[in-house]
Order: C-alpha cells, then sequence, then structure tokens
C-alpha cells in the first residue's frame, strides 16, 4: 500500500495542507518534492490522490487530483469497553484494535481500576489510531472516548445487537460465537476488565442488564492479550468481519 498521510480536517475542495507532523514526515523522512503524489484521507471514508503543489517550511500545499470512497470497514460494528493497562500496552493495545476494525473504544472505569486517562493520554492514543490506519489503510478512524465508568457503558452498550463480558468461568468462547454467527448482529459490544478483573457485583450488573459472561480458555489473560483474543474471535466468525 502506498505511503498514505493524514489531514485532520475534512477535504472538501480541490486542495489540501498538511501540516505537524505529516508534513515533517513527508519532507524530512520522504524527501518529498513538488510534483510528486502521495494518497491522503481524513477519516470520512475516502482516500485521496493528491499532488505536491509546494513544500513549505512547516507546511505542504497539496492539489486534489481524484477521491475514492475505499470502504475497508468490518462489517459489524465493534465497540470495545476496556479497562486500559498501563503505558506501552495501551499503546499496543489501541493501535492493534484500529487494526483489527474495532469501531469504537471506550476507556472504563471500574471498581479494580480507577484511573482515568488525561486529556493529552486520550490524545496520544488517538495519535496511535492515525498512525495505525495509515499502515492498515483503513479509511474511518476508531473513535477513542472519554473514559466512562463501567456501569455509564453497561447501560450504554444496551443499544448493541451483543454484549460479551470476558470474565473466567463465563459460557464458552465457542458456544458464544456460535450463538453470534446464528444472530448476525450488526454490532457488538466487549467489556474486558482490569489487571485485578471485574468484581463480583460488577459481573452481576452485567448479567442483569443483559450481558453475556464468556471465558476465553483456561489460562488468565492479561488485559490487552484478552481485548484482541476476544474482538478477533468475534470478527473472525462474522461473515466480512
Ligand atoms: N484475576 C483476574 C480475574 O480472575 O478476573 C484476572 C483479570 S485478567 C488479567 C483481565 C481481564 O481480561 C479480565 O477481567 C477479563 O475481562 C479478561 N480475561 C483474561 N483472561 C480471561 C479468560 N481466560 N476468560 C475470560 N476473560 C478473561
Amino acid at each position: 500500500m502506498a505511503d498514505r498521510y493524514f489531514v485532520d480536517r475534512p477535504i472538501t475542495g480541490d486542495q489540501a495542507r498538511l501540516s505537524g507532523a505529516e508534513a515533517h514526515h513527508l519532507t524530512h523522512v520522504m524527501r518529498a518534492v513538488a510534483g510528486d503524489e502521495v494518497v491522503l484521507f481524513d477519516g470520512s471514508g475516502a482516500e485521496f490522490t493528491a499532488r505536491i503543489e509546494r513544500v513549505g517550511r512547516s507546511e505542504i500545499e497539496l492539489a486534489m487530483v481524484s477521491r475514492s470512497v475505499i470502504d475497508r470497514e468490518a462489517r459489524v460494528a465493534v465497540t470495545l469497553g476496556v479497562a486500559l493497562p498501563k503505558g506501552d500496552r495501551q499503546r499496543w493495545l489501541v493501535e492493534k484494535a484500529a487494526e483489527l476494525g474495532v469501531a469504537r473504544l471506550v476507556p472504563l472505569v471500574t471498581e479494580r481500576s480507577n484511573q482515568r486517562e488525561s486529556a493529552a493520554g486520550l490524545e496520544k492514543l488517538r495519535r496511535a489510531v492515525i498512525e495505525a490506519s495509515k499502515q492498515c489503510g483503513r479509511n474511518r478512524l476508531l473513535e477513542i472516548a472519554a473514559p466512562e465508568p463501567l456501569e455509564d457503558f453497561l447501560g450504554a452498550a444496551a443499544r448493541a445487537d451483543c454484549r460479551l463480558v470476558a470474565h473466567p468461568n463465563g459460557h464458552p468462547l465457542s458456544r458464544v460465537l456460535d450463538e453470534l454467527a446464528v444472530a448476525d448482529p450488526q454490532s457488538v459490544a466487549l467489556a474486558i476488565g482490569p489487571e485485578g478483573g471485574f468484581s463480583a457485583a460488577e459481573i452481576e450488573r452485567a448479567v442483569a442488564q443483559g450481558w453475556q459472561r464468556v471465558d476465553l480458555g483456561q489460562r488468565i489473560l492479561r488485559v490487552e492479550t484478552a481485548a484482541l483474543a476476544l474482538v478477533a474471535a468475534v470478527l473472525g466468525r462474522v461473515a466480512g468481519g
């Protein structure tokens, strides 16, 4: 796939401008010059071929050559609620979730993990989403929501056709996936707990609100492994995932 660059405002006319890290990369790493063609996307679902018109000190001006809507989204809208791990593991989780096709990620505030990501921390995660989308070809960005208390997430996700909460000793994954294939949902919400796990009360609340507990096997997985294993299993089981 050709090098792709993200424009952080909707591309509507026949001109676009790259600035910041994107312009820096194109100028100083790729050594682009006027006349070169590149691929742009703006998160709207379309991608654009554009010709560089002017390379400035910190900005690049481009003229649009063509626009095409290319859908590389999963057929099922997956919302992933997860009590994020710390540091690099958090960034890795978000990057892989974007690659796999998760539509929305909600950092969960739970009984056993009540830290909330700072605005700067969330911004770093959004940057990780852009980097992953440039690489994997997604033309829509995985949305990183503001942190939500688990209780709010459990209620808000009621709109999803299918809701699964990962918890050891839940229903076997194979059975849950078989049911999912039959139900053929348009939207799925998943909840993954913190390193200390969900409390019994949290699980009771989830089940009372129609969430199904799902077991991911005999080994206890770290948060990011559990999240990505469940996303991959769900999307792998739904046609066109
Ligand atoms: N001691 C904790 C417990 O028993 O729940 C382990 C928590 S685990 C490190 C973090 C989260 O990943 C869990 O809350 C759960 O959502 C998910 N998880 C990890 N391994 C799992 C498994 N084998 N089955 C279901 N969920 C799992």
